[in-house]
């Protein structure tokens, strides 16, 4: 299992002004610093780091991305609980890691370039089209058992509007998705497609969140963690079907959506500037 250790406390969005450094010494580097919201890291065996090898290049040209044993001596991870009660974020702490010289990826001051095309396949990947898909299945199923005002919540113009609204982005995202995997020809640079992607399939999923929580109604009240719910006793509250708990957990941590992967507004000076050249 592998951590993407990019982000700094004061270098997320401004990735170019990270600090954690990686100074040569005889057949290694010795790393200090500190990485932020670093996706499990507490159970990743290794991670793949931006590192500042170079003070006195333009900042994206002092950058180099190393591979790193987690496990190594001087690595101290922290885990960040987040809004939905579970722990996926992490801090890491590395003070005088020792780090094998050859586990540099490419040469010394390569990683800015490195860490532009990884972000770019994040973004595209994130659109996440395959759990859209799903999440509609959800929520028809859901939307179907639930009763109001005397009918389904599928049955209700407004709500079904909407539902139809969601799946025919969602069909539309996923042709976007594969003209860009498919490198179909497109007068716009791939980091640009990449970020329109981004931008739209995690509001999109948000969206999907929003109206599983319709569907539920005051039901959506119950935050319960998937994992805590199913725990014993839990059952005996007919009240509760099990489609309920997680849903509002899901909604309150997909926030996150677009924030991760580079924040949306990040995404949209991408697009203005590659793409419109603005
Ligand atoms: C759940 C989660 C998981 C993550 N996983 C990882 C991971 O595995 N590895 C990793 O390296 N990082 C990870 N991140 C970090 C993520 O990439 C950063 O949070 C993100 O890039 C934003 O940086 P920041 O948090 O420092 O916010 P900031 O950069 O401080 O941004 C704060 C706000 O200001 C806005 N803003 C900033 N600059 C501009 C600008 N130029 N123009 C307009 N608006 C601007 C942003 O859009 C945002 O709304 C994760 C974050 C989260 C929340």
């Amino acid at each position: 299992m592998w951590a993407q250790g990019f982000s700094e406390p004061g270098a997320g969005s401004d990735l170019a002004s990270l600090r954690t450094s990686a100074t040569l010494d005889g057949d290694h580097y010795l790393v200090n610093g500190q990485k932020i919201w670093t996706t499990e890291a507490g159970q990743s065996d290794w991670g793949f780091f931006l590192v500042r090898t170079d003070n006195t290049a333009k900042p994206q040209r002092g950058i180099s991305m190393i591979v790193l044993d987690l496990k190594s001596p001087g690595v101290t991870v922290r885990a960040i609980p987040t809004i939905n009660g579970e722990c996926s974020t992490w801090e890491v702490f590395l003070e005088d890691v020792h780090v094998p010289k050859g586990q540099m990826i490419g040469a010394p001051g390569s990683g800015w370039d490195q860490g532009k095309f990884l972000l770019s396949n994040e973004r595209t990947a994130s659109s996440d089209i395959e759990k859209s898909w799903g999440d509609l299945k959800r929520i028809r199923e859901i939307a179907s058992q639930q009763r109001r005002n005397g009918r389904s919540v599928l049955d209700d113009p407004v709500f079904a509007a909407r539902l139809q609204e969601a799946e025919l982005m969602v069909q539309a995202l996923e042709w976007s998705v594969l003209r860009v995997l498919l490198e179909a020809p497109s007068e716009h640079p791939v980091a640009a497609r990449a970020s329109v992607l981004k931008v739209r399939g995690s509001e999109l999923q948000q969206r999907l969140n929003e109206l599983m929580v319709q569907a539920l109604g005051a039901r959506s009240l119950r935050v319960y963690r998937r994992d805590e719910a199913f725990g014993d006793g839990f059952h005996a509250n007919s009240l509760w079907p099990d489609y309920v708990p997680g849903v509002t957990a899901d909604l309150l941590y997909q926030r996150a959506l677009t924030i991760y992967g580079g924040a949306r507004e990040v995404q949209k000076n991408i697009i203005a500037k590659l793409a419109f050249g603005l």
